[in-house]
């Protein structure tokens, strides 16, 4: 008989977002809805997935791959790396000209080998496991998106922590103190350190100087950084860096994760993008670009050619203009839902530069206030507490909802006003 890879027995319970839906359905069950009564349909703010159509332009790039499939002219089978036009487009749209330059380089820009096209970044952050091996040690800002600490966990990532999270895993609390920045002075030593902005779960973005920070501080303990960018496209303040590789030095300690999923609605098409730079090397000198390079080409066979067209798409200038249509959607959203919460007297972050809204509700546990959410409004969030143990007391409430539906679901937030 083959054993179990042991790392299995150490994630805890099911996945945050299943369990979610499980208490969900319990509670559909036990409630059943009224279609006669709207008052009774349960709405989702929980989990992170879009819910708005795919924009005109983007929707005929999409048409048109799977159109040019059905010719002879048009087909085109495996692209590994991703169709070189696409990571052109990105190289050219993302990393340009303002990105820092390396060593004596004058210009920033990437090129198209630093740049791999995936089926999303959630695939990438598992596959880039693969660059390390067990026992490497992992940092995660808490709270985060989950993936990394799972991720890692299945890995078999190891260190000495031990404390309220995953054992072996080193958690730097984001909290109201700090400005949801970690104490970069607690980064371990030669370690990963998944950093994601604006971030998921507290919506926080960094700014230029908390990214020259954190660029300084990987560099001088020996660190990678796995920067997650997944809602860059979401930030309007602009003097927010959309990537890490605006600042200078980063080439040397990060990889950048990336994805169409949230700007262009593609979280059922799949497609993401990861920068891995050449001058990126291990503690023994090799090119991480180079083991990247050969990890994807064994494992992985590339991402849908109908997804990269609608990639494409999504990258002219029609196609840029309606991701930020589509932001600017989720953002409206993300405003009415903070109004609700602050008119409740509920303190909240986030929300403006990101499409979640992180919500303290000081002293109490986050999964009762999920349950008191769930019953009272019938509105459904997400547990801080499921994104680290530093996410307690706090509920992440999603903007990725129909607009009638977020109006129904702050109408029904005046619900949860003490009187
Ligand atoms: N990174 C973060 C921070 C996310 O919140 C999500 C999805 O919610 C992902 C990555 C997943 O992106 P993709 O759909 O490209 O796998």
């Amino acid at each position: 008989m083959i054993h179990r890879n042991p790392n299995l027995a150490r994630l805890k319970a099911g996945y945050l977002f299943p369990e979610i839906a499980r208490r969900r359905r319990e509670f559909a069950a036990a409630h059943p809805e009224d279609p006669a009564r709207p008052e009774t349909r349960i709405i989702s703010l929980g989990v992170g997935n879009t819910t708005e159509p795919v924009l005109p332009h983007i929707g005929a790039g999409l048409t048109e791959g799977a159109r040019k499939l059905g010719t002879v002219e048009g087909y085109s089978g495996y692209q590994d790396e991703g169709l070189a036009k696409l990571r052109e487009q990105i190289a050219a749209v993302f990393y340009g000209a303002h990105c820092a330059a390396s060593g004596a380089a004058s210009s920033g820009a990437f090129s198209i080998e630093e740049i791999f096209i995936s089926d999303g970044a959630k695939c990438d952050i598992g596959r880039l496991q693969l660059l390390f091996g067990a026992g490497t040690k992992a940092a995660v800002q808490d709270p985060s998106y989950p993936v990394y600490v799972d991720g890692s966990v299945l890995a078999g990532a190891a260190g000495d922590w031990t404390g309220a999270g995953y054992e072996g895993i080193c958690y730097l609390p984001c909290t109201a103190e700090n400005g949801y920045f970690p104490d970069l002075e607690k980064l371990p030593e030669n370690a990963l350190f998944y950093f994601c902005s604006p971030n998921n779960p507290t919506g926080a973005a960094a700014s230029r100087e908390q990214l020259i920070q954190l660029v300084t501080a990987a560099r001088k303990k020996g660190c990678i950084v796995i920067f997650d960018a997944a809602y860059a496209e979401y930030i309007r303040d602009p003097s927010l860096p959309k990537t890490i590789f605006e600042i200078p030095g980063s080439r040397e300690c990060a990889i950048e994760v990336n994805s169409f999923s949230k700007p262009a609605g593609f979280t059922g098409v799949r497609l993401g993008w990861t920068v891995v730079p050449k001058e990126l090397k291990y503690a023994g000198g090799e090119s991480l670009n180079a083991d990247w390079t050969r990890i994807t080409g064994t494992i992985f066979n590339g991402a849908s050619n109908i997804a990269q067209s609608g990639g494409l798409a999504a990258l002219s200038e029609t196609g840029l203009a309606e991701i930020h249509q589509l932001c600017d959607f989720y953002l409206g959203n993300a405003a009415l839902i903070r109004t609700a919460l602050q008119k409740l007297g509920i303190t909240c972050v986030g929300g403006d530069n990101s499409p979640y809204i992180w919500a303290c509700f000081p002293g109490r546990d986050s999964w009762e206030v999920f349950a008191e959410i769930l019953e009272k409004c019938r509105v459904v969030t997400t547990p801080g507490a499921g994104f680290g143990p530093a996410g307690q007391s706090f509920i992440r409430f999603s903007a990725f909802g129909h607009r009638p539906d977020v109006e129904e679901a702050c109408r029904r937030l005046e619900k949860l006003r003490i009187s």
